[in-house]
């Protein structure tokens, strides 16, 4: 049996050439366990969105491994990545980031699967949005976001990030959002990053990442 959803060993990630090279992530080891909620908290700059670039297979590391469900992903080509990327991660981006001319339901049935209508409309009912055939500026942003959360979840991923997902939000929707989340755990491994401190309360494991250095509290 698995118990770790996420493990990064001795990650590396550098940019650029010899001569205008930063490395950003500087040997990142991480393991997240199956239903938990994992923070990274850092500042800006710290390496927050190469660490999430990396975990949702968007980039590759310049050294390390990468192991997603058991699975080794540093050997795989692109359209593997891009395999395991649509079937086992699901991400939530500060903004739902929702195609203004498509409803509540075709935002979420877009990255879908089966295309099952009746599994999307559940989905949407579990995050409270009953509104589906209204567009994105029709409904609030907190709604907006809580159909981005139902969007990650739309494949049943092992893995769902969340990129400072509460950032737009004020504090009433931050924990109507945060409670949602933690109720996402039955089902899923959350990783999030932010720099915001309050998201503390929300976490059963936290991370620290400063200047590509990651460590945990
Ligand atoms: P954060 O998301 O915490 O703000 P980033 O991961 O964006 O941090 O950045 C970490 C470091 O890597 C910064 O010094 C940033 O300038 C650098 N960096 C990020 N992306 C690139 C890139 N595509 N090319 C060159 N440097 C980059």
């Amino acid at each position: 049996m698995i118990n770790n959803i996420l493990e990064f060993k001795e990650v590396w990630k550098t940019y650029g050439d010899d001569r205008t090279k930063i490395t950003a992530l500087k040997g990142i080891n991480l393991e997240l366990k199956k239903n938990s909620l994992n923070l990274i908290l850092g500042p800006s700059g710290s390496g927050k969105t190469t660490l999430l670039n990396l975990a949702s297979l968007l980039d590759s590391p310049t050294n390390g491994e990468i192991i997603i469900n058991g699975q080794d992903t540093s050997k795989l080509s692109k359209s593997g990545r891009t395999k395991i990327r649509r079937n086992r991660i699901g991400i939530v981006y500060q903004r739902a980031n929702l195609f203004p001319y498509l409803n509540i339901l075709e935002n979420i049935m877009l990255p879908m699967i089966s295309k099952d209508i009746n599994n999307a409309s559940k989905t949407l009912n579990k995050v409270g949005i009953v509104e589906t055939s209204k567009f994105p500026d029709e409904i609030s942003i907190e709604k907006q976001q809580r159909a981005a959360l139902a969007r990650a979840m739309i494949n049943d991923p092992h893995l769902i990030i969340a990129d400072e997902p509460t950032g737009e939000l004020d504090k009433k929707s931050t924990e109507a959002v945060m409670d949602l989340i933690i109720k996402m755990k039955n089902k899923h491994t959350i990783l999030m990053l932010s720099n915001n401190d309050d998201l503390k309360e929300y976490c059963d494991e936290l991370f620290l990442i400063k200047d590509g250095y990651l460590q945990k509290k």
